[in-house]
């Protein structure tokens, strides 16, 4: 019988599935490298190192979208598919920015923080609508495309994207693509990116880009940390050209405390929350299960 070793907690009802229909290694699933035909992980890094010394493994399954967390050149040499569960937290994910680009335009951690301590002063400040707002999405696929029709849909917000592998936007959502990046933020009361880590998107979002949005700007990241330069932003904040950033990732996870960007006054941060909804992490959890029992070649009932 198959083995598949579970690195972390998966959905309770997922794991059940994978129970029926082969043996399981359960979290932390010491010993897999030895035993496991398959494994499942969700933030954990899988290095090279350990690909290479896993004789038997066939199949790696990401419990989310992004793989960068997984060393696909050493999976690719060894012939080890890697699977993911696109859309899957597409929802929360989106959910969550739109969260976090109110939370900035109304200060609402900053106003919960004063009511909580009895502040008086400073006085409370004026927020800014989504409606109406130019919304600038780098990376328009899932995610990205999930926030547009948020925000344009149920909050009229006018959304501009760029993506050089999208040519034309779904013919729903009326977005108008960027030419270049430079160009998209040049007319993004808000920024928010949406595209994976690798080599070419690693610090996109640098110093430069950050001087070409409008003062004032937001910036929001439920991508991935390293996209954004950390550093770059937070002398942008300081010089309040831009007005507030709303981060679910960081450069190093978890951010080290005392990082001078969370100490930022008009930054909201959460700790990589973004697919961490009940309902995502059911369809997560079921959808990398079945892909991996098919992958191994293990019927399903
Ligand atoms: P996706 O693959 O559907 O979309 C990514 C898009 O980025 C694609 O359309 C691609 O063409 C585009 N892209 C790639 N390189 C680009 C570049 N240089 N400039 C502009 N666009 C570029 O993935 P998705 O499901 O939409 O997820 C997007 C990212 O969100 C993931 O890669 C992951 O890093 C992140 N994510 C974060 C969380 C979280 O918990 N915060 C959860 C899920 C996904």
């Amino acid at each position: 019988m198959p083995v598949i070793g579970v690195l972390e907690p998966i959905a309770d009802s997922a794991f059940a599935h994978l129970r029926r229909h082969a043996a399981v290694l359960p979290p932390p699933a010491a010993g897999w490298q030895e035993q496991a035909d398959a494994i499942i992980v969700r933030a954990a890094p899988v290095d090279g190192d350990a690909i290479r010394t896993a004789k038997r493994l066939k199949v790696i399954g990401k419990h989310g979208v992004g793989t960068d967390t997984i060393d696909l050149a050493a999976a690719a040499e060894r012939g080890i598919r890697v699977l993911n569960t696109p859309a899957a937290n597409a929802d929360a994910v989106a959910e969550l920015t739109i969260g976090l680009a109110l939370s900035v335009l109304r200060s609402i951690a900053w106003h919960d923080r004063g009511v909580r301590t009895g502040l008086e002063s400073p006085a409370p400040r004026v927020g800014r609508e989504l409606k109406g707002a130019r919304l600038g999405l780098i990376g328009l696929g899932t995610i990205g495309q999930r926030v547009a029709h948020l925000a344009c849909h149920g909050f009229g917000a006018v959304i501009r994207a760029y993506d050089p592998f999208v040519t034309s936007p779904p013919p729903s959502l009326p977005i108008a693509m960027a030419g270049d990046l430079a160009a998209l933020c040049r007319e993004a009361d808000i920024l928010s990116v949406h595209v994976p880590l690798t080599s070419a998107t690693r610090g996109l979002v640098d110093a430069e880009l950050l001087s070409t949005l409008p003062e004032g700007a937001v910036v929001i990241n439920t991508g991935r940390g390293g996209v954004v330069d950390e550093a770059a932003l937070l002398a942008a904040l300081r010089k309040g050209r831009i007005a507030g950033a709303g981060l679910d990732v960081f450069e190093d996870e978890p951010p080290a405390p005392g990082l001078a960007l969370l100490e930022h006054p008009n930054v909201v941060a959460t700790p990589h929350i973004g697919a961490s909804t009940a309902e995502a992490l059911e369809r997560m959890g079921h959808s990398v299960a079945e892909q991996v029992l098919d992958a191994l070649g293990i019927p399903q009932r």
